[in-house]
């Protein structure tokens, strides 16, 4: 599973004088040393170090520094935070990060028509709290959100708790400004004006960096609700949380969020700085949010209660303020921190499955691991569907490795066979590349790299992701740096 990359092709000198240029001296790495930072995103078994990580601050900037790559044909990846868990951000075969971390400005928060224009560096939360204080929000909230970038979360067109309820971020991104392989910069969408001819908008997001870099994100914002109440389920097992889960649905609630934590993660947060007070002999916890009207949420919040008790909850909290709030969701938001108390490296699992089969591959989940000898910790986003199975495991282990691939595989066949797919949310990345024939027709496939050449002929923007072997445009004897280095 580690794997690790020939040596990456430097740049030469008269490109480095040539980007550094463009975008200073601080903008520009090329010392080794540095470059390990960005050796991995956030699923860390696998290692790459680019050739050079360039930070640019505009999108005049991004536009120079692609051009001047275009016409050396080195190939590149957009990074946001590194937080992606499907080796998104990773530079296979030494290609040239292009990170986004000095892009972090709000351009406009225009609170009259609920709309913001921001950079890609700018990190989720850090928007979030800006339109909050015009009593608006940006729903999409990915549980890494005190780190992910809006340029990341459009990329993976990505989701969190409250998806459930609000959608994921193509729900929110009305405009692009798109700054193409070959430099050229394109006005996709925007708030003024509907979208005519083809959604080229809707193509760019979820597009894992393969069509280029977002250089700015026009975003819809909606009113923060009147009233929330949040819920905690304390139950005895998955099976009964799940059930739970099931019937607030069938009842025909729409909460915000429905989340569930395991028996391991609860002990893991509890023994951690995050301890939010959850009972540790617990077999599982469920987080009900629901927002709206004020005066319709105590009916709400009855039916949910209901749901838990009936499913067997041994125990339902409700909170009562906004810091008994944040303490039932400490022990979710907080849960993958937590982990690292139980092994050195965690693979994540982003498979999603039909709701109600849920307690029935949750098992399975359950015997793959013991099966393998493998510790699975589950923490995932129930209203769903979409399991996080974490891995746990140590990577200077050989046979833990070879383990933790095996489960990793088998769990996500079973979802598969219950009707589900390979990712949730995190994307396939290189993670899934060659899982793509599992869950895509040959002809399907051949489609997705015809869109990508559309955006990139030559295969220069993210080579070596989302598209298994055999796909996508061919980047020519003139793009050094775009062979991909497969993982192992
Ligand atoms: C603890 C933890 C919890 C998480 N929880 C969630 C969750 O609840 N929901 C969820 O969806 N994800 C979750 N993630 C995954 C991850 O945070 C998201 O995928 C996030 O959107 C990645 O943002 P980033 O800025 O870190 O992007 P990176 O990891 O840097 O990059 C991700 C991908 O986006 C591309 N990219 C980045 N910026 C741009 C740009 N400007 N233009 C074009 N392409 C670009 C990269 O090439 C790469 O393919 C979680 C991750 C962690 C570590």
């Amino acid at each position: 599973m580690t794997s690790v990359a020939a040596s990456a092709p430097p740049l030469d000198q008269s490109l480095v004088r040539r980007i550094r240029s463009v975008v200073g001296a601080e903008g520009l790495f090329i010392d080794p040393d540095q470059l390990l930072v960005y050796e991995s995103d956030a699923l860390t078994q696998y290692r790459h170090p680019p050739s050079a990580v360039v930070l640019p601050r505009t999108t005049e900037e991004v536009s120079l520094v692609l051009a001047l790559l275009h016409a050396e044909g080195r190939a590149f990846v957009p990074r946001g935070a590194g937080t992606g868990l499907s080796g998104g951000a990773l530079a296979v075969g030494g290609s040239v990060l292009v990170g986004t971390a000095r892009m972090n400005r709000i351009l406009e928060l225009d609170s009259e028509n609920r709309r913001a224009r921001v950079q890609p560096g700018v990190v989720n939360s850090d928007l979030t709290r800006a339109a909050l204080l015009q009593g608006l929000i940006y729903a999409p909230d990915p549980s890494s959100q005190s780190a992910c970038t809006m340029g990341g979360n459009v990329a993976e067109n990505s989701g969190g708790p409250h998806c459930l309820k609000y959608g994921v971020t193509n729900r929110y991104v009305t405009g692009l400004t798109v700054v193409l392989p070959d430099g050229e910069v394109v006005e996709l969408g925007g708030l003024e004006r509907e979208p005519e001819g083809l959604d080229l908008v809707g193509a760019f997001v979820g597009s894992e960096g393969c069509f280029g870099i977002a250089a700015e994100i026009e975003l819809t914002l909606i009113p923060e609700s009147e009233g929330v109440r949040t819920l905690l389920g304390i139950f005895d097992s998955m099976e009964q949380a799940g059930r739970a889960v099931t019937d607030i649905m069938a009842r025909g609630l729409l909460p915000a969020a429905l989340e569930i934590i395991d028996s391991e993660t609860i002990r893991a947060v509890e023994a951690s700085i995050f301890a939010a007070g959850y009972p540790t002999d617990a077999g599982a916890a469920l987080v009900v949010e629901v927002d709206g009207v004020d005066a319709a949420l105590d009916a709400e919040v009855a039916i949910a209660r209901a749901c838990c008790l009936s499913a067997g909850a041994r125990e339902v909290r409700i909170a009562t303020n906004a810091e008994e709030r944040l303490a039932l969701w400490r022990g979710r938001k907080k849960a993958f921190g937590a982990m690292g108390r139980l092994a050195p490296d965690l693979l994540v699992q982003d498979a999603t499955v039909p709701r109600t089969r849920l307690p029935e591959v949750l098992r399975q989940v359950g015997e793959i691991g013991r099966r393998h000898g493998i510790l699975v910790a589950n923490v995932f986003h129930a209203g769903d569907g979409n399991l996080h199975p974490n891995l746990l495991f140590d990577r200077r282990d050989p046979d833990q490795v070879k383990k933790v691939e095996a489960a990793s595989k088998e769990i996500m066949e079973v979802c598969i066979r219950a009707g589900g797919t390979i990712t949730g949310e995190h994307g396939v990345g290189f993670d899934k590349r060659a899982h793509m024939p599992l869950v895509c027709s040959h002809e399907v496939l051949r489609a997705m790299a015809r869109l990508k050449e559309a955006f990139d002929p030559l295969g220069r923007s993210n080579p070596g992701k989302v598209l298994p072997d055999g796909y996508g445009p061919r980047s020519g004897a003139g793009a050094r740096g775009a062979e991909v280095g497969r993982g192992t």
